[in-house]
């Protein structure tokens, strides 16, 4: 259940009998079924690699986030591989940051200060969490999959849980219009048209139904003309331009339509701090699924980085507080790191191959975009750069976009009428165009899966969790004035709710991504003319030249998400335990994703798009339109 009906009612459960539409296996720019890959060569017995090398190698994994680990899991499966993972910070995770509260004999609260909900489409992440036995209860509590409120220039918009949109003509138009526009663009996965196909998702369903070489290059033709048409365009100028367009929307949109829309976003949040991101990140995520029914995981996302490491405890050296800030190659293709340990002590380590997985300014910071010192005759004194300059470029540019966030626990779960006073449930998600912008009130113990929340213990309230410049505004505010700033926004939506939290706030946690050391920003999200720089960085760890390879999902197709880490990882440990001698199981990452699907730079401008491919359906073909072009819109 998202903000605006995505579109028509697209996807998407877990349950593959209830679900009638269309639900990729794969993500668009891969079209790689990592699930199928590690189902066969992760089990007990098997690893990514048929056969280790010879002699013993060693392998540095830098950074132990969702990326790292996942290739660190993977590194420790195969023989005569030792891996040690040097982690700045001092816990391992990343990303997948819990802060844990305890509560009596009852479930702990958790603050999710990084990743939080998971749609059931990250198949990579569900690999995982399945072999741990890790299971997250449904209905993330995102607007309008629970009682919601909107505050919009300052009047109260009702927004009934079960709803697809707020309860007000104008937003239900503005969200009607805006499933149209997917549908335009992308087609309906809920109902892919497999007799007549001319949308991306008629194709991609096709393909999944029967893959063959042919279906496949139908979906990447589809996909490639959208990359053609938007990938040098904002998600503003996207959909504003769709907008105007009267075959797909109601009435042409006005610029107050377009803040009303960014105001309060889709599905997940406030999406107008997202407009100048490139419109093809943004598809991605409707393509790929990512906004639909996201889940949570009761025993917070540490417990995945917990099953992680106790299952590689044995075999893979952990050193925290260890921050690496050089790279250096040296004879025979060795690699030597330079080191600064907690205490100040430096020391320097050498490595056959090596994993950057951190986010990209982290890399910039550990000096992977500087090239050797040259003299004055321009020829290089000191090492060679150990990335070449497409994959530099790339770290240099990607677009990392902002996030806070700013927790609360409250001695009780007060938004619960049996809690409160007022004989009647509050608000149990709030979005709003002033500062705090989204809250979600969240339940640790509830059974969300039976419908049946568990009422008693500590409650915990995302009071606010903001993107983009809206992050931006807050980063001088202290933790308090911030909080004084929600409540004004709060009270405005329901006093109740403003007067319960406020006297009930017991232990509060901010953070702001930006700003803290090691990752110096949230998520990568493209801005337009990236989509290139995304494709170098993503198809480094193809580069098998060089013994150094990037991860983590600043360099994938899903910033923001595991899904987009997690699969990185895979990609260079198969890389790594390639360079070192081992051989990597059939069908991996390394022979399957092609460099050349797809071409990301220099888009034709204006082009017409004529659809060239003849769509090898399992239905027979009942086709009439045969010169008709894809996205005409
Ligand atoms: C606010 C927020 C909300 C999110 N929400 C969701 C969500 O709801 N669902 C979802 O699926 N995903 C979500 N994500 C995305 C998800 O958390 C990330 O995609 C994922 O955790 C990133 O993992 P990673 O391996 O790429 O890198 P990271 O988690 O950044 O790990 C990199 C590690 O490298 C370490 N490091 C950095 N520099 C060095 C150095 N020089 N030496 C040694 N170590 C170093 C860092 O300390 C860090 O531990 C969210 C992220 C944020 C920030």
């Amino acid at each position: 259940m998202s903000f605006f009906s995505i579109p028509h009612g697209v996807y998407r459960t877990h349950d593959k009998d209830s679900d009638t539409g269309f639900t990729p296996e794969t993500m668009i720019d891969m079209l790689f079924n990592y699930k199928a890959f590690l189902n066969t060569n992760d089990n007990e017995s098997g690893s990514i690699a048929s056969k280790g090398p010879n002699t013993v190698k060693r392998i540095a994994i830098i950074g132990s986030g969702a990326a790292g680990l996942v290739a660190a899991y993977e590194l420790s499966k195969i023989d005569n591989i030792e891996v040690t993972i040097y982690e700045a910070g001092d816990r391992l995770g990343g990303r997948m940051d819990s802060i844990v509260i305890p509560d009596g004999s009852l479930n702990n609260k958790i603050f999710e200060m990084g990743c939080m909900r998971f749609p059931p489409t990250s198949h990579t992440l569900y690999h995982y969490l399945d072999k741990f036995n890790l299971k997250p209860v449904p209905n993330f509590p995102d607007p309008g999959v629970v009682e919601t409120k909107l505050l919009y220039e300052n009047q109260v918009i009702n927004w009934p849980a079960g709803e697809s949109t707020p309860d007000n003509a104008d937003f239900k138009r503005i969200g009607n219009d805006f499933s149209n526009m997917l549908t335009c663009v992308l087609g309906s996965a809920s109902q892919p048209n497999i007799v007549n196909p001319n949308k991306l998702f008629d194709f991609w369903a096709i393909y999944q139904a029967e893959p063959t070489a042919k279906t496949k290059q139908n979906v990447v033709n589809a996909w490639q003309l959208i990359i053609n048409q938007y990938s040098t365009t904002t998600y503003f100028e996207a959909v504003y331009k769709l907008a105007q367009n009267t075959s797909i929307v109601t009435t042409p949109w006005t610029q107050e339509d377009m803040n009303k829309f960014g105001a309060l976003g889709v599905g997940s949040g406030g999406f107008g701090p997202l407009y100048n991101v490139n419109f093809v990140e943004i598809l991605r995520l409707f393509a790929n699924g990512w906004e639909d029914n996201q889940e949570l995981l009761l025993t917070g996302i540490i417990s995945l980085v917990d099953a992680f490491c106790e299952a590689i405890a044995d075999k893979v050296s952990i050193r925290l507080n260890c921050k690496v800030t050089q790279i250096d190659e040296f004879d025979n293709n060795q690699y030597s790191m330079s080191i600064n340990a907690d205490g100040g002590a430096r020391c320097t380590e050498q490595y056959d191959s090596i994993i950057v997985a951190t986010t990209t300014r982290a890399m910039e910071y550990m000096g992977l975009t500087i090239d050797g010192i040259k003299n004055s005759k321009g020829v290089l004194q000191g090492p060679p750069a150990i990335l070449s300059k497409e994959p530099k470029e790339a770290i240099r540019n990607l677009h990392l976009m902002n996030s806070s966030k700013y927790f609360v626990t409250t001695t009780s779960k007060f938004w619960y009428a049996v809690n409160n006073n007022t004989g009647e449930n509050l608000p149990f998600n709030m979005q709003t165009d002033e500062l705090m912008r989204g809250l979600y009130c969240l339940n640790y113990d509830a059974d969300l899966a039976n419908g049946k929340p568990n009422t008693e213990g500590k409650g915990v309230v995302l009071i606010s969790y903001v993107w983009g410049d809206d992050s931006t505004k807050l980063l001088a505010l202290s933790e308090e004035e911030r909080f004084q700033q929600f409540i004004i926004a709060i009270k405005a939506i329901n006093p109740t709710f403003a007067l319960l939290l406020e006297q009930q706030a017991e232990k509060t946690q901010l953070i702001d991504w930006e700003n803290t050391s090691n990752f110096y920003g949230a998520f990568k999200l493209n801005y337009p003319g990236q989509e290139q720089d995304n494709h170098s960085a993503f198809f480094q760890y193809q580069a098998q030249k060089q013994g150094v390879f990037l991860a983590g999902d600043s360099v994938s197709w899903a910033g923001g998400w595991l899904e987009g880490a997690m699969p990185t990882g895979v990609n260079a440990a198969c890389a790594a335990a390639a360079r070192v001698g081992a051989t990597i199981a059939e069908n991996s990452p390394l022979t399957d994703i092609a460099a050349t699907m797809y071409k990301y730079d220099n888009p034709p401008a204006n082009e017409t798009y004529s659809r060239t491919q003849e769509a090898d359906s399992p239905v027979k073909q009942t086709n009439t339109h045969k010169k008709d072009k894809i996205l005409e819109v």
